[in-house]
């Protein structure tokens, strides 16, 4: 089935979108069954469009799509390989404002932030293309006549199945690389927000990119399982919280494919009194509201040690100053604006100080699912607003009296994403990251994010498989090294050498 992708988003009124199907084989394709689900402006509320909710069967078909084109792809000269990828740069750079509406209408980012999901994006792309020069491979002789070598095997159809808050981000950390090592590859968006990877579908086929080498199945759980099932599938990538991390890693492990599930977080910033005042309060500030909250990196808990009363007084009068609409969007659904509410009414009934109130923030226009910029002061570490993923515009607060106690509030996380020390003094930076039970750290950084060429990934239940998601290590998650041992001798009979 053909569609006309022209999106008509210009702006954030009620627009009518195309259905999202499933794009299976160089097809728009319903799901099997037939069902779908309509799809909101988490701005006003109003629904935008409807996606295909994928099962088993639609999964098969993709299945049988992407195994029909991977010989093909996987003969594909890399350096063929990766024109397709240079040409996807150019199209999403010609598409960004495009593709930055359509992420804000159903994420619900300001412009800005859905504009920077696209640009991180083509930065993972540039690393991806990049490996063409760094795939080479290794060789060595290792004996008299012999030599080992080491080459990176694509795997065959892989899987990537990603969450609501990065639409398009998040599937350029897996596809690059998975895609330059010759696997073919079946996508699982978010069925909140299946509309970016839609588009990305019709940017790769434009791209050139030959039928069958990127699919997409949209659904939920059906279509969640049914790849962590499926035999034909190798590997799966999946982000998203860490229940379904750890549920789709134990499931995907089970049936024999690799998996690299990332999951959750609760990431600590640690401020003590020789922080700088306005570099800090910017900083978390920033780090805690950005896309409202709802980043896996967001700074949902500053550990405020000793005497930082002035530090913690800018945080309020920043983050007061937050309009909504302007400088952060609405949380995803009805359903978040509830968990969080019951959050921040929990922390008060349990003693907590609510320093700024989000609940009952209205935005212009009156409707959709927002929260305001919450500050809770005094949580202690067990209140589960003090030790439990909000993912939504927070701030906890704890006090502790000492750096060691600090960090044995941040040790006991369960999650390990990412944690922050906020000081003028590289001594106590470094007493504190030696120490940290994280993957991703920071110095006077809000959003420790380790920028192309290196990789992303936490520890404890934010990971749960081997090696992080992008970088060289994503590299080595979509293929398999193939170890070859070679003699040459020369036979006694071939008189013909001298
Ligand atoms: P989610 O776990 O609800 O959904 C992620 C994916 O899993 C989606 O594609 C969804 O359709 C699917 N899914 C949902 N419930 C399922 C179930 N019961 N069984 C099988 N599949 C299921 O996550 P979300 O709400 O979309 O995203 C927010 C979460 O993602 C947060 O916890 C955030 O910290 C995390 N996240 C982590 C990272 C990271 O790098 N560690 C990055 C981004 C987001």
């Amino acid at each position: 089935m053909t569609q006309d992708l022209r999106f008509p988003a210009r702006s954030y009124d009620f627009t009518p979108y195309v259905p999202c199907h499933n794009w299976i084989g160089g097809e728009w394709t319903p799901s099997a069954a037939g069902d779908s689900l309509p799809i909101g402006n988490p701005r006003h509320g109003k629904a935008f469009g409807q996606v295909t909710m994928s099962a088993a069967a639609d999964v098969a078909r993709a299945v049988t799509a992407a195994r029909a084109a991977f010989p093909g792809w996987r003969d594909t000269p890399i350096k063929e390989r990766v024109q397709v990828l240079f040409r996807l740069k150019a199209l999403l750079e010609r598409d960004l404002e495009e593709l930055a509406w359509l992420i804000s209408h159903e994420n619900g980012k300001v412009i800005g932030e859905a504009r920077a999901d696209v640009l991180k994006g083509i930065e993972c792309l540039e690393y991806g293309i990049s490996l063409q020069n760094m795939i080479a491979g290794e060789q060595m002789d290792v004996s008299r006549g012999i030599n080992c070598s080491v080459t990176h095997e694509p795997l065959g159809v892989c899987a990537g199945i990603v969450p609501f808050n990065f639409p398009v981000m998040v599937p350029l950390w897996m596809l690059p690389q998975a895609l330059v090592a010759g696997n073919t590859f079946i996508l699982k968006p978010s069925e909140l927000v299946p509309y970016g990877a839609m588009k990305l579908a019709d940017l790769l086929r434009e791209a050139g990119l030959p039928a069958g080498v990127f699919n997409t199945v949209n659904g939920g759980q059906a279509a969640v399982e049914a790849i962590a099932d499926h035999p034909d599938i190798k590997a799966v990538g999946f982000v998203g919280s860490t229940r379904v991390a750890k549920a789709v890693y134990t499931r995907g492990a089970a049936a024999g494919k690799r998996a690299l599930c990332l999951g959750g977080a609760k990431n600590h910033l640690l401020v003590v009194p020789d922080a700088d005042l306005e570099l800090t309060s910017t900083t978390v500030v920033a780090s805690a509201y950005g896309c409202a909250g709802q980043r896996c990196m967001a700074a949902s808990l500053m550990v405020a040690i000793g005497d930082v009363q002035p530090i913690v007084d800018a945080v309020v009068v920043q983050a007061k100053k937050l309009r909504l609409g302007e400088d952060m969007g609405p949380v995803i659904s009805a359903a978040a604006v509830e968990r969080i509410h019951n959050y921040i009414a929990d922390a008060e009934r349990r003693g907590a100080r609510v320093l700024l109130d989000g609940r009952g923030a209205v935005a212009p226009g009156g409707a959709g699912h927002w929260v305001g910029p919450t500050i809770l002061d005094h949580v202690s570490p067990d209140m589960p607003a003090g030790c439990e993923e909000i993912f939504g515009p927070v701030l906890s607060i704890i006090r502790a009296r000492t750096v060691d106690e600090a960090i044995a509030i941040e040790n006991a996380s369960p999650y390990g994403n990412a944690a922050s020390i906020f000081t003028q003094s590289g001594a106590v930076a470094r007493y504190c990251i030696e120490r940290f039970e994280a993957g991703m750290c920071g110095v006077n950084i809000g959003v420790p994010v380790p920028r192309e060429p290196f990789h992303f990934g936490g520890w404890n239940q934010s990971l749960f498989g081997a090696g992080d998601m992008t970088g060289w290590d994503g590299l080595r998650f979509w293929t398999r090294p193939r170890k070859l041992t070679t003699r040459w001798q020369l036979s006694k009979d071939a008189t013909w050498m001298s």
